[in-house]
């Protein structure tokens, strides 16, 4: 603490005046932040066990400080090897992600800048921005004009916002005719539909009815026909997946949005991972109908090649959701009494990192058709892989893929081989790749999104299936 003259207490500045410390703890962390984003080889790295991390980074927090050399040798050393590198380009478990340079970068301005994301009042400027994201990517997948939205945290957090404004429309729409809620409310979806559905459906109070999909395993509009006249009109909203996690199937929008609307029902769709693919030209007629939704998500974290985490949240009519989300308290009068549109307004949260900026950013230094043709190349990668499998007498695929994940099997293997070759490859530092199922048969699954994962690489994992 320094000594202070004057009035008022000593201020224990030390962490926030601008000091030689200071500048050496910048320096330190940003130097070792480039040379991280500027890695040629990314290290895949492997997990540890809590108690083997216990025995070597227990400790850290003191009442004096270890000091910002010591603290990022503990992390850069110790702490970050035992963190898979999702941007590795042969992490092809789950959904990767492969944050652009300029992205990745961007969200360190991001924090510098110190921006309160929630409202239009403090956070003008970078609101604006995001919403020229939003505003670019309606605009390409047909929604009309006065639509708009939010980067919310994930696509859980989206698809349960999207889904409380749909029950608040739905609910209000009754009031109106005078009638109370149903009993239970309804949501309706393919039973292929991400988790995050059910999940926002039980914290909801809601029942989830998982339809499933026709033999394409897609969702159809009569599928869903059936579904509303079982439950009538208890059912709030209708849940379409744009790309399946599992398999990358996008459902018939078209023939779903039909539905729908002669129901009168909510329709949204859940693009956190596929709706991307819509950016590329040849996979448009794919998401025929997309257009038509009340409510849309995708994650610019999946395969916008944002960094960790963010979710586009649109709606075609954003009023809808600030009635259902607007929080209201006496210490945000200034805000809520305001006619400007808060993104805290439109989701489930109040305060929000402007986390929409890293996507601006990275789309306005490259431009939109360096981003369309990153995402082709995963189309394509997926479809040659899917060839390269089929040719394979010990390989085949489980489904032709649509977008950019390829499921197929090791015929003769039980889930302990995958098991074991899972691990092997991982400790090998080649790839990461876990074993997967499809209806209780153990299956293996490789989603792309890095345009640095090259057909190589994969083939080379092909190989090591070869042998056990
Ligand atoms: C990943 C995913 C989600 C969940 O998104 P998070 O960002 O992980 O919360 C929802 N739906 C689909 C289709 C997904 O692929």
């Amino acid at each position: 603490m320094s000594p202070q003259t004057g009035v008022g207490p000593a201020r224990p500045d030390r962490m926030h005046a601008v000091s030689d410390e200071s500048r050496a703890v910048v320096d330190l962390v940003l130097d070792y932040t480039r040379r991280r984003a500027l890695y040629e080889d990314i290290p895949l790295d492997v997990p540890a066990s809590p108690e083997e991390l216990a025995q070597v980074a227990s400790g850290s927090i003191t009442p004096g400080g270890l000091g910002a050399e010591r603290a990022l040798a503990l992390f850069g050393d110790v702490l970050a090897p035992t963190c898979l590198s999702t941007d590795h380009p042969g992490y092809l478990s789950f959904i990767p992600s492969a944050p652009s340079k300029a992205a990745t970068a961007f969200d360190l301005v991001v924090s510098a800048s110190s921006i309160y994301g929630g409202s239009w009042l403090e956070g003008a400027g970078a609101v604006f921005a995001e919403n020229e994201v939003l505003a670019w990517l309606a605009g390409e997948l047909g929604l009309p004009e006065t639509a708009g939205g939010v980067f919310v945290q994930g696509g859980t957090i989206g698809n349960l916002s999207a889904l409380v404004a749909a029950r608040d429309a739905a609910r209000r729409a009754r009031r109106e005719r005078g009638l109370p809620d149903p009993a239970r409310w309804v949501v309706v979806c393919s039973a292929e539909s991400h988790s995050s559905v059910a999940s926002a459906a039980a914290v909801m109070d809601v029942d989830w009815v998982g339809i499933e999909p026709d033999d394409d395993g897609r969702l159809h509009g009569h599928a869903v026909e059936d579904a509303l006249t079982a439950h009538g009109d208890a059912v709030f909203a209708v849940v379409a997946t744009a790309g399946t996690t599992n398999f990358g199937i996008v459902d018939d929008l078209a023939g779903i949005a039909a539905v729908t609307r002669a129901a009168g029902v909510w329709l949204h769709v859940d693009g956190a991972y596929g709706l991307a693919g819509a950016l590329v030209p040849a996979m448009r007629p794919a998401y025929a109908g997309i257009e038509h939704a009340d409510s849309l998500i995708v994650d610019p974290h999946k395969w916008l090649f944002a960094p960790f985490d963010a979710c586009a949240l649109l709606y075609r009519d954003p009023q809808v959701a600030r009635r259902a989300h607007t929080q209201h308290a006496e210490y945000l009068d200034a805000l809520t009494e305001s006619p400007d549109t808060n993104p805290s307004d439109l989701a489930i949260q109040l305060t929000r990192r402007a986390r929409g900026l890293p996507l601006w950013f990275s789309l306005a230094t490259y431009g939109t058709n360096e981003y369309r043709a990153a995402i082709s190349y995963g189309i394509e990668l997926a479809r040659r892989v899917a060839d390269e499998v089929a040719a394979r007498p010990e390989l085949s695929l489980v489904r032709r893929p649509q977008l950019s994940v390829v499921v197929f099997r090791r015929d003769g293997w039980s889930a302990a081989d995958y098991e074991a070759w899972s691990a092997r490859l991982l400790a090998d530092q080649k790839a990461f790749v876990v074993p997967s199922s499809h209806r209780g048969e153990p299956v293996l699954r490789i989603a792309i999104v890095n345009p640095l994962t090259t057909f190589e690489l994969i083939r080379d994992v092909l190989d090591s299936l070869d042998s056990q």
